[in-house]
C-alpha cells in the first residue's frame, strides 16, 4: 500500500498519507498542496516486503533481508 509521509511547505506539518494512481494528497492541517515527500519512512512495511518476495535458497536479496549478514 502506498503510504508516504510528508512535510507541508506553508506549516511545516508531518504526517501520512495513501496516495492512490497519482492522488494528490493535502495538508490536514491547512489543506495546501504544497507538499515535500520525506524519504524517512519507517522501514517495517518494506521490510515485510523484502522477506516476502526473498526466496530461502540463494544469496540474501539485500540488506533489509532476514538472512542479511547471517
Ligand atoms: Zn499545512
Amino acid at each position: 500500500m502506498p503510504l508516504y509521509e510528508y512535510r507541508c511547505c506553508s506549516c511545516r506539518e508531518t504526517f501520512e498519507a495513501l496516495v492512490f494512481g497519482g492522488e494528490q494528497p493535502e495538508c490536514p492541517e491547512c489543506h495546501s498542496v504544497e507538499l515535500q515527500r520525506l524519504m524517512s519512512l519507517p522501514a517495517a512495511p518494506r521490510e515485510e516486503t523484502a522477506k516476502a518476495s526473498c526466496r530461502s535458497e540463494g544469496p540474501p536479496c539485500g540488506p533489509v533481508c532476514g538472512r542479511w549478514g547471517k
